[in-house]
């Protein structure tokens, strides 16, 4: 006989949760799995009894989870509805697979879809952007160009649904990572990250997964026969964010639960600031989204603008060529 669970005291210990003593069978993890989700959406209160929420749904085994997860608890409120909001980024060999998980996950579990192209939104997939040079003429690494993009299609996808709220499926080590990220560029953290924040034209966005250790939200994707995708992202690698992650990932597996610690280190500092912060500097919206921002426009925004204004110029020096070609014949 192993060893028995410490919470029920009959399942067979399967899970160890080092950060906190626990040792657990498989039944009790899952239980204070989504116990634990379901704790951390009234603890932040992220959502209402009557919202549409969108779930962003990539169809990597982290949206999964977060969908299954919110569909159970959603049965609890029988007003507010889900629906999922796919993006292809046009990344070819890598997205198929993914897409084919999101829609059969929405099918199985009954839940409407909406998807959304970068080709549809902005007339470029990734695969584009990164063959046709537009990184070299932004100066940006494919994953920070992706992101924007991807965040974008995410909102315009959540309005088409008419949703009220999104659900990101960002764990406590994404969190961790984009504050320690946002330090080491010297940008400042203005707000607290995955947690509801209102404001105008805005749909806001929830983290649910944001107290939840990735490893565990890989755990529970596994138990539930989530399916998993072997081919990791080929742009993924150039990132930043690849270099953090690997860090405190190693980091967390010396010392059990430094990821908390620093998001209650960081997250603690953030609130005892931010009544001060928002009332001295106003931190105004964006012209265009309405997002918070300390400029006129935000970066994304610009961004999208930067990369809308790099095709418009191709195009017009495509046609250009095209002229001169007919000119040249028509003269000869
Ligand atoms: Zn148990
Ligand atoms: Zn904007």
């Amino acid at each position: 006989m192993g060893e028995v669970c410490g919470r029920c005291g009959r399942g067979q210990v399967a899970v160890v949760r080092r950060y906190s003593g626990e040792r657990l069978c498989r039944a009790c993890f899952l239980e204070t799995f989504e116990r634990r989700v379901y704790r951390t959406i009234t603890k932040y209160d992220m959502l209402r009894e009557d919202d549409r929420i969108a779930v962003a749904l990539s169809g990597g085994k982290d949206s999964l989870s977060l969908l299954k997860v919110l569909a159970k608890i959603e049965r609890r409120f029988p007003r507010a509805e889900l629906v999922a909001v796919t993006v292809d980024e046009g990344i070819g060999g890598y997205r198929e697979e993914a897409l084919d998980y999101a829609r059969r996950a929405c099918e199985e579990l009954g839940i409407e879809q909406v998807v959304v192209s970068f080709d549809e939104l902005y007339g470029l997939s990734m695969d584009e952007v990164v063959r046709d040079g537009y990184l070299d003429e932004l100066g940006l690494g494919p994953c920070t160009v992706c992101g924007v993009m991807r965040r974008r299609a995410i909102e315009i996808g959540a309005m088409k649904a008419n949703a009220t709220v999104i659900a990101t499926a960002h764990t406590l080590d994404d969190i961790v990572q984009t504050y320690l990220m946002n330090i080491l560029r010297g940008d400042l953290n203005h707000h607290l990250l995955g947690v509801r924040r209102e404001g105008e034209g805005v749909i806001p966005r929830v983290s649910p997964f944001r107290l939840t250790p990735q490893w565990e939200v890989i755990l529970y994707a596994y138990y539930n026969g989530i399916p998993m995708q072997e081919v990791e992202c080929p742009y993924g690698h150039a990132s930043q964010r690849f270099l953090i992650r690997s860090f405190l990932t190693e980091f967390e597996e010396r010392f059990p639960g430094s990821l908390y610690a620093a998001l209650m280190a960081i997250e603690g500092r953030l609130l005892s600031s931010q009544a001060v912060k928002e009332g001295a500097a106003g931190g105004g919206r964006c012209r265009f989204c309405g997002s918070p921002t300390f400029r006129e426009v935000c970066r994304s925004c610009e961004l999208i603008a930067q990369i809308s204004g790099i095709r418009a110029e191709r195009v017009r020096r495509a046609l250009g060529g095209i002229e001169g070609l007919l000119a040249k014949a028509r003269s000869a």
